[in-house]
Order: C-alpha cells, then sequence, then structure tokens
C-alpha cells in the first residue's frame, strides 16, 4: 500500500460490485440488461439504447496496453515516492472498447516501482490483478506479458 494514496469510494450503488468483485480478485464488466453493451466505468444508462437495466458479466482480465504513461512532479505526496512508474491503459481482448486504468506491475512480487517507458509498448500484452490497498478496496493493476 502507498501511504496517503487516494482511495475511491467502495459503496456507491453504481460500482459497488465492481469493488466487490475486485476485493475477490475478479473482474466484472457492467452491461446493457437491454442490448448487451459493455461499458466501463460503470454508468445508470447504456449510451448506446438508454436502457437503465444492468447486468454484470465476468471477464478474464486479459488485454493489450491501449495507452501508457510516465507520471511526471509535480505528483500527489503519496505518488513522489514511488517513482518512476508506469501507468497503464489496457483494452480488454473480450472487448477493445472497455479500457481500464491501472498501474503496470511486474515480477513475482508484482513491484511497480522502477519501470520506465523502455519496460513497455502499445500492444503489449497484459492481465488484470487487484491488489488489496485497504480492507475494503483492492485497486485494478496491470501485470505485464511478454512484449510482442
Ligand atoms: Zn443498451
Amino acid at each position: 500500500m502507498i501511504e496517503g494514496m487516494p482511495l475511491p469510494a467502495t459503496d456507491d450503488p453504481l460500482d459497488r460490485e465492481f469493488w466487490s468483485k475486485a476485493r475477490d480478485g475478479k473482474l466484472v464488466v457492467q452491461a446493457c440488461g437491454d442490448c448487451g453493451t459493455s461499458r466501463f466505468p460503470p454508468r445508470p444508462m447504456c449510451p448506446h439504447c438508454q436502457s437503465e437495466n444492468v447486468t454484470w458479466r465476468d471477464d478474464p482480465g486479459t488485454a493489450t496496453i491501449w495507452s501508457f504513461a510516465t507520471p511526471r512532479p509535480p505528483l500527489l505526496p503519496a505518488f513522489e515516492a514511488i517513482t518512476p512508474y508506469i501507468t497503464v491503459i489496457g483494452a480488454l481482448d473480450s472487448d477493445p472498447m472497455i479500457r481500464i486504468a491501472g498501474m503496470a506491475v511486474t515480477g513475482a512480487d508484482d513491484a511497480f516501482t522502477g519501470l520506465t517507458a523502455e519496460d513497455v509498448e502499445i500492444g503489449q500484452p497484459l492481465t488484470i490483478h487487484f491488489q488489496t490497498v485497504s480492507p475494503d478496496c483492492a485497486l485494478p493493476v496491470w501485470r505485464l506479458g511478454p512484449r510482442i
């Protein structure tokens, strides 16, 4: 855990299902209960058909790097101590229009410190994992796969 890291509210009815499954190490994606269109982040209404019916689908959490960034100062104080690190936007293999941000991690201990832009490239495979950062919050991180 990063001392002082701002954490999301995990008890909002809109995305409570996502955070609940995240604590169990599982990815779920909100989908429209009528037309089936997936959406992320969770929203109260389908942007495709305007339905308010919601379902959730399990997702294997495999993806590829759609974009990445190396955050540069000034950073929030909580993040200054862990630089350099890489923030990745992963496009899910199951639906590339679903893109989820998270820190890139590598190695058996899912360390994110020390990674630089030379360690990642667009299209590189990823697998989502969830790091427990508080008793009620596990954040998504992206484990880097081999470069293509
Ligand atoms: Zn819909």
